[in-house]
């Protein structure tokens, strides 16, 4: 039985991987929800879970292998691939350049899933499409838990995510947060404290 989008959404919950305040997003918009990802992940077993849940919807796909970008991507990448019995690779910025380092090699042909934690305008995941097509391999879908466009992201591949939400955001200068005078916080990887 597949889980309910409430279901899903409770296990974060569970996780606090719901903050609310006043974030910063990557792409520079203001929103006073983030989904945490990373505290998802604290919990092997929920984790275990959600990512079950992401590859019984990948399965169709018959995918080689999966390639997730770092840092997000690292965790949940391991685990769908581990469900779905393929290979697991994870690229990650050299000079600002998506790139596979450390002696991951796609073999041309290669049918392929990018995974993502959180895709808001999946950046991150066009670079790595773009990547493998690059290495002659066939991207047959892009995946993530959470998919904080509420389908809006176009990858021009199917695109499967286990939790579609649509989380208000605001262009700087009209976030009404702001004008309340709330400090801004910037979560990810690389700010976080
Ligand atoms: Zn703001």
């Amino acid at each position: 039985m597949a889980m309910t989008n409430e279901e899903i959404l409770e296990v974060f919950r569970q996780t606090e991987g719901v903050l609310k305040g006043h974030f910063l997003l990557t792409s520079g918009r203001h929103s006073d929800t983030y989904m945490q990802c990373a505290k998802l992940f604290v919990d092997p077993q929920k984790s275990e879970m959600l990512c079950r849940e992401l590859a019984g919807i990948l399965k169709e796909f018959k995918a080689d292998v999966v390639v997730s970008p770092a840092v997000g991507g690292i965790i949940m990448g391991y685990e769908v691939a581990r469900q779905l019995k393929v290979k697991n690779f994870f690229a990650e910025r050299v000079d600002g350049k998506m790139t596979l380092r450390r002696g991951f090699a796609l073999e041309k042909g290669s049918k392929v899933i990018v995974v993502e934690d959180v895709v808001t305008t999946g950046g991150s995941v066009k670079e790595v499409i773009q990547l493998v097509k690059d290495a002659g391999c066939e991207v047959v879908a892009a995946a993530s838990i959470v998919d904080r466009s509420n389908g809006k992201v176009d990858f021009s591949v199917p695109f499967k995510a286990l939790l579609s939400m649509e989380v208000i955001s605001y262009e700087a200068d009209e976030c009404p947060i702001c004008k309340q005078g709330v400090p801004i916080y910037k979560p990810g990887s690389r700010n976080l404290k």
